[in-house]
Parts: C-alpha cells; sequence; structure tokens
C-alpha cells in the first residue's frame, strides 16, 4: 500500500499528522521535509528573547520522536524536485517516493526585501527555526537591530528586542505599525508604546541599499537618511510557495487554490498552511491550519469533511500594549467605534445593521475576548 505523503514538517504538515493518528493508526504516511524535522512552535521565534529561550530550547520533538511516536517514516533534509502526478509519485533529491494521496504543507517564502548594496547579503530573515538560529548567532554581542516592516512580526520581534535591551530602529513604508489590521488611534498607541520602551520609528520609509560599517550595516532610505545597525532583520511579509504546485499543473493564485476539502485542482493531492488559498482566503496563522488539520485528517481517515473556520482573532505579541485582533473582511462596508471596557481599549466594527465584523482589543481580558468571538461571523461557515 503506498503511502499518504505530506510534504512539510511544520505545524501545518505534523498538525496533520497529529490529527490524522488520532483516528488511524496504521495507514502509512510519510512526511518529506527539506529541514531537520524539529517539531517547534514557530510563534515563540519572535518572543523567545523575552521568554529567556535558546534556540535549541524550542524545539519539542525531534524528527526521530516523532517518527517514533507517530508511527510515520520522516525523511528529513529531503528536497522535493517534483511531482509526477501521472504516475503518482514525488521526486526528491534523494530518490522516487510513490503516493496514495498527497498533501503540500510547503509553507512560504519570505519577501525579498529589494536591498541593493554589497552588505544586503547579511539582511537576515526568520521563517523557522534554522533562520532563528543563524539569527541569535548574529545577535551575541552586538547592540542594535534594524528592522525592514512594522507589521505584525516586525512589531514583535521590535518588541522582544527592546525588552531584551537591544536598541531597536524599525523602517516603515506605512505611517504607523499594522495599519493594515488596526484602526488608526490603537496603531498610534502601538507606535508610542514600542517607542517608550525604546524603539526608533522610520516611518514612511523603505531602505535602499546596504553597505558594510565596521562590524555592521549600514542602511540608506529613500530619502537619503542612514541609519546604522549591528544586524538588519527583515519582516515585510511572506509568500505562500507555488513553484512546486505550479510545476505539476496544480492551478495556484496567490495560494496554492483548495477547495473546503483542501483538494487542489488535481484529484488526491491536497495542500494546507501558509501555502494554502482555501475559497480564496490566505491565512498564514496557526488556527485555520489547525481546523485544516482536523478536517483533513477526517477525509483521509474515510469521513470527508468540509473545512470550517470560526471567527479566529490573532493575537499580537507585543507585551507593551498586548492585542487581540480580528479584523473585518476585506471590502466589508461599516465603521469603527472605540470604548474603555473591562480597563481594556475595544475598537468594534459594525456594518449598517449594528453586527460585530471586526474587533481589535487593547490588554489582557480573556473574557471579553471570547466574548467578542462569539459575536463575530465564521470566515467560512
Ligand atoms: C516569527 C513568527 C511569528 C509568528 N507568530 C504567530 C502567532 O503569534 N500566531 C499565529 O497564529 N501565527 C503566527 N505565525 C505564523 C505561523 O507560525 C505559521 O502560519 C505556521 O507556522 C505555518 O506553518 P506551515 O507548516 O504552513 O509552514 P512552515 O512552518 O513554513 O513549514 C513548511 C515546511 O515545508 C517544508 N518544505 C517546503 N518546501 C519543500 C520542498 N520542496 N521539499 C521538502 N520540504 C519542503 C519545509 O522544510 C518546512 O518543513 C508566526 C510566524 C512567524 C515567522
Amino acid at each position: 500500500m503506498e503511502p499518504i505523503v505530506i510534504i512539510g514538517s511544520g505545524m501545518a504538515g505534523y498538525g496533520l499528522l497529529r490529527e490524522l493518528r488520532k483516528l488511524d493508526r496504521e495507514t502509512p504516511v510519510t512526511v518529506i521535509t527539506a529541514d531537520e524535522g524539529a517539531a517547534y512552535a514557530k510563534p515563540s521565534l519572535s518572543n523567545a528573547l523575552a521568554t529567556g529561550k535558546a534556540p535549541e530550547q524550542l524545539a519539542n520533538q525531534t524528527a526521530a520522536q516523532i517518527s517514533a511516536s507517530m508511527n510515520a517514516e520522516v525523511l528529513t533534509h529531503t528536497r522535493v524536485i517534483r511531482i509526477d502526478t501521472a504516475a503518482q509519485q514525488i521526486e526528491t533529491d534523494q530518490g522516487s517516493v510513490p503516493y496514495s494521496h498527497l498533501v503540500l504543507a510547503l509553507g512560504a517564502d519570505p519577501i525579498a526585501h529589494g536591498v541593493a548594496g554589497p552588505a544586503a547579503g547579511k539582511i537576515l530573515s526568520v521563517n523557522d527555526l534554522g533562520d532563528y538560529t543563524r539569527f541569535r548567532t548574529a545577535l551575541a554581542g552586538k547592540k542594535s537591530v534594524a528592522i525592514l516592516g512594522g507589521g505584525l512580526i516586525g512589531c514583535e520581534f521590535a518588541n522582544d528586542l527592546a525588552a531584551a535591551g537591544y536598541e531597536a530602529a524599525v523602517v516603515h513604508l506605512g505611517a504607523s505599525p499594522l495599519e493594515r489590521i488596526l484602526p488608526a488611534p490603537i496603531a498610534q498607541r502601538l507606535s508610542e508604546s514600542l517607542a517608550a520602551a525604546g524603539v526608533a520609528w522610520h516611518f514612511g520609509r523603505r531602505a535602499v541599499s546596504a553597505e558594510t560599517a565596521g562590524n555592521g550595516i549600514t542602511l540608506t532610505l529613500d530619502d537619503g537618511s542612514v541609519l546604522t545597525a549591528d544586524v538588519v532583520l527583515s519582516a515585510i511579509g511572506l509568500r505562500p510557495r507555488l513553484a512546486l504546485a505550479q510545476a505539476a499543473g496544480v492551478a495556484a493564485g496567490r495560494g496554492i487554490v483548495v477547495d473546503r476539502m483542501l483538494q487542489t485542482s488535481v484529484s488526491g493531492i491536497y495542500a494546507m498552511g501558509d501555502c494554502a488559498e482555501v475559497e480564496g482566503w490566505v491565512l498564514p496563522y496557526v488556527q485555520p491550519l489547525l481546523q485544516q488539520a482536523r478536517a483533513l485528517a477526517a477525509t483521509l481517515a474515510g469521513t470527508p469533511t468540509p473545512v470550517c473556520y470560526p471567527a479566529m482573532p490573532v493575537v499580537v505579541k507585543t507585551p507593551v500594549l498586548p492585542l487581540t485582533v480580528a479584523p473585518p473582511a476585506p471590502n466589508q462596508p461599516g465603521q469603527w467605534s472605540m470604548e474603555m471596557e473591562a480597563a481594556c481599549l475595544v475598537a468594534r466594527f459594525k456594518n449598517e445593521q449594528g453586527n460585530l465584523q471586526g474587533f481589535v482589543l487593547c490588554g489582557q481580558a480573556p473574557g471579553l475576548r471570547s466574548e467578542l468571538t462569539k459575536q463575530m461571523p465564521s470566515v467560512l461557515p
């Protein structure tokens, strides 16, 4: 019997394996991963300094432990090069592997920063444990970090670095952090809270070139101003990995296109996690991939199950101003209003009928958070 093959050992690939094994201990499963296959919670990469964790402490299980506990083969340091949909097999840099069903849990690539100059190659990004280990090695004995991008990941790293005593500067094209998902007064509060913690902001700017300056890097910004830091981290966003699927004739848009069964345009091939576009939604967060893992596990175990997305607020890990954000759907008509409640600032986005379509909660109030989440419409009912 050919195995179910999962490409990817991130939270999506391993999440599916765990859910599948709750339902079916025996069907052969092979996980193939280009990295070392350690299981870790990727969100912990942007608050590991504050939690005092070294990179090697972030892995919960090795590939061998997963393999033993999940009765699955895990092929590490193995890169998939091609999918042969006609022969139902994949080609890797270590040989071919046949499959009964194939799951693409390929993740996403950091968007290229576009900075020119001789030191551009020294700019780091953090999208997996290996990247994070390199980042922490680069930080050793250093004082200052410039971050490109003031979105979710950029703000979290800025907070974590500032709290750990580094001088953090953020170069951000927008006029305020997270401006696409936060109403202006809350974005303002976030920028002020991070500034009070020592973060220097360069709003409305992007870095255009990087030169070596002693052991550090001098960035030239698009207004000609310069900024020198020991380490530069790019956090300008991620783009789903599509090339493998596209080369095999699997339809892709912003992500690998799947239906509610997580089935791609090719029968027997599924996609999930950061690489997938589910009915137009590309949601590169943990909660959606957990929903996907449960649904796809049931399908693969013999009970066809469409994925459902409830409202899934995202927690922004900025302890200087803890935020929970459930953005309204794009182009959703409505208005923001703000009030203080349970010692928290709450922004509600309501439509003309007065129904809650989005919210932002500033502060820690788990009860209020679950109350607001309950009032929100499902993303995919
Ligand atoms: C710093 C940071 C902080 C975050 N914080 C949060 C948070 O607080 N809350 C939240 O909800 N989300 C957060 N996220 C997002 C969340 O972590 C991701 O959505 C999730 O981890 C993605 O998992 P994945 O399995 O889809 O992708 P990945 O973890 O990227 O896994 C992809 C896998 O595919 C493998 N692969 C790719 N191509 C090939 C190939 N050709 N051959 C073999 N293997 C291949 C890779 O080796 C890897 O194992 C954060 C992300 C980052 C980077």
